[in-house]
């Protein structure tokens, strides 16, 4: 979607996973939280998110994959977009049934060297990325009992932004986010075709 529309996709957990990966103060202090499919704490979310705000590449724009996630990133977030003066063009929510979003990220697969996610439904039991041969591995977190934990985090602290944006100035677009990839994308296209007259920044 990013890259559809230009943007860069500014993702908390990949910024999280990297600091783990780099070995930095960071990614030793949210490791035992991520996890245990816990939230790690606002604070440290707000400060990674106002830095990547300030890289050149997201001066025109930039999709947030994972964020906000309560209602206090919410509200942090509407404080940084105000001292900017950027916008929210569209705010998405992707609905998908418990089952089958157990069953998509307990086969999710990433690739060790390049970062490529696939899925054991394209792959099977393969073993290496189908793009450039690299080692595949499970996120911890995506084991089925920290899917099932972060699955009632989200209904807990995730859930309540649902009504803070669909009550909000830019309103919520709620898409049917079951089906196969190039259908939900067209649905998600879709609904950005009709907020792109209203998007300025
Ligand atoms: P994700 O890749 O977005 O599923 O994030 C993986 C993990 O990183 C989450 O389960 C949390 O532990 C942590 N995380 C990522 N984004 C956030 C956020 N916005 N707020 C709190 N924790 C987050």
């Amino acid at each position: 979607m990013a890259a559809r529309q230009g943007v860069p996709r500014l993702s908390t957990g990949d910024m999280l996973r990297e600091a783990r990966r780099a070995g930095t103060r960071l990614g030793r202090k949210v490791q035992r939280r991520m996890d245990a499919g816990e939230l790690v704490s606002d604070d440290v979310i707000m400060e990674i998110v106002a830095e990547a705000l300030e890289a050149p590449a997201a001066a025109g724009g930039f999709v947030f994959d994972g964020f906000p996630r309560t209602l206090a990133q919410a509200d942090g977030l509407a404080e940084l977009l105000e001292t900017r003066g950027n916008h929210l063009d569209a705010v998405l929510s992707l609905d998908v049934p418990d089952d089958e979003l157990i069953a998509r990220i307990s086969g999710r697969r990433v690739c060790e060297a390049g970062g490529h996610v696939t899925h054991t439904r394209a792959i099977g039991d393969a073993t290496r990325c189908p793009e450039c041969g690299g080692t595949l591995f499970l996120r911890t977190d995506d084991e089925p009992d920290t899917v099932r934990r972060r699955l009632a985090v989200y209904r807990e602290q995730t859930e309540p932004l649902l009504d803070y944006y669909a009550r909000g100035e830019t309103g919520l677009t709620v898409i049917d986010g079951s089906g196969a990839p190039d259908v939900v994308t067209a649905r998600i296209d879709e609904a950005l075709a009709g907020a792109s007259s209203e998007m300025a920044t």
